[in-house]
């Protein structure tokens, strides 16, 4: 059992019910797939997320042995009738801190916790109670939060992988009042309106009303002495350097989970993880296809048709391509594994696309020698336009 499932709705991910069928679920889950298809949405990473999202929720609902399982845990925990036992404790964080994981492989899906600050409450819930062995306590620890951060890498670098320190700001406890928000030597007082509770409660005949105290903000607490380096909030941004790895082939737009470099938990919680969206920059000679690099190799007519051996760059030195004799204008040669390298060590391959460049003024000699170059041309036989529309 999956303890991520029940931070997850998957019906809701798939737009069905919970008492859809089998075929149903088959249904909603095609037709999400078509449309939210990587192939389909190149360089979106909202779609991306989405089919992840999607493909996870088909892939415990279409299976009606994990289905039940699911069903009968959300059924539990909305019950809360968590009992000690069935579930591993922490499970998906403990001794993946400050390790790496990427967010973007679809083999990924099942792997590492992907809660974000947006699931919240119940992920905070769950999180609380497993790190404490099932057992439900009012003071919890929580996990610390998500943190997204961006960073642009220049093409070579993200190609090759490259360590780069990320700066990161982010709220902090006010180091100069620890957070009470109240000058040092003073401290809050209860608020008297609302005897610390934040919250004011009227009865208007039948209905009870609860709204924030007005006094106290609804914090509970009066400040009558502020701390000046927060302004009485209790919180500092702090700016903190971090070093991380980023693994070679990122693409532009991907966004790479560090599981544990996020903000320290609470107590004693496990730290939220890192999001770090990277950049990509353009590169004047490669270009990028998936694993593959590209590049456009300038050359001469003579050369096409009579065969050469160029050298051109590759992420790591040079390497002699064979233009083969004979070859058209605009194929592509293909160098085994000297693209971009992948997360197994094996690298993808080079593609060499030909263009032919014509000179754009020649002198008398070789304009006369392809003019009889020409002649000879004919005389062979050579119709560039045989059998070409019609002629
Ligand atoms: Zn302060
Ligand atoms: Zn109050």
């Amino acid at each position: 059992m999956n303890r991520e499932w029940l931070e997850k709705d998957f019906y809701k991910e798939l737009g069905i019910s919970s008492s859809a069928t089998q075929d149903e679920v088959k249904k909603a889950y095609r037709k999400l797939a078509r449309d939210l298809h990587p192939d389909k949405n190149p360089g979106d990473s909202k779609a991306e997320e989405r089919f992840k999202a999607v493909s996870e929720a088909q892939a415990v609902l279409s299976d009606p042995e994990k289905r039940k399982e699911y069903d009968e845990a959300r059924r539990l925990f909305a019950n809360g009738g968590f009992g000690r036992g069935g579930f591993s404790p922490g499970g998906g964080y403990a001794g993946q801190q400050g390790g790496f994981t990427n967010d973007f492989n679809l083999g990924d899906i099942f792997g590492g916790g992907q809660a974000t600050a947006a699931d919240g409450g119940l992920g905070d819930l769950l999180g609380g109670l497993f790190n404490r062995s099932g057992a439900r306590t009012s003071s919890r620890p929580r996990r610390g939060s998500d943190v997204e951060t961006e960073t642009t890498l220049g093409f070579r670098e993200a190609a090759q992988g490259v360590t780069v320190p990320l700066r990161m700001t982010s709220p902090a406890a006010c180091t100069t009042c620890h957070g009470s928000g109240a000058k040092p030597g003073t401290s809050p007082r209860v608020c008297p309106h609302c005897n610390g509770s934040g919250v004011i409660s009227r009865n208007q005949g039948a209905f009870g009303f609860s709204e924030p105290c007005e006094d106290c903000r609804g914090t509970g607490s009066i400040i009558d002495d502020p701390c000046v380096d927060c302004r009485g909030s209790g919180i500092q941004n702090r700016t903190r350097t971090i070093t991380v790895r980023i693994p070679p082939g990122v693409r532009d737009g991907q966004r790479i989970r560090l599981a544990g470099q996020g903000e320290a938990g609470l107590r004693g919680a496990p730290p939220g993880d890192l999001f770090v969206t990277v950049h990509v920059s353009q590169d004047k000679v490669f270009g990028r296809n998936g694993d593959d690099l590209t590049l456009v190799l300038p050359v001469s007519y003579a050369e096409l048709v009579l065969g050469t051996t160029v050298s051109v760059p590759t992420l790591e030195g040079r390497v002699g391509v064979k233009v083969p004799p004979g070859t058209a204008d605009g194929r592509t040669l293909r160098v085994r594994g000297r693209g971009v390298p992948k997360r197994d060590g094996v690298a993808g391959d080079l593609l060499v696309t030909v263009k032919v460049a014509i000179p754009q003024k020649l002198d008398d000699e070789a304009t006369e020698a392809l003019r009889r170059y020409a002649e000879a041309e004919k005389t062979s036989g050579f119709d560039p336009r045989a059998g070409w529309a019609g002629a």
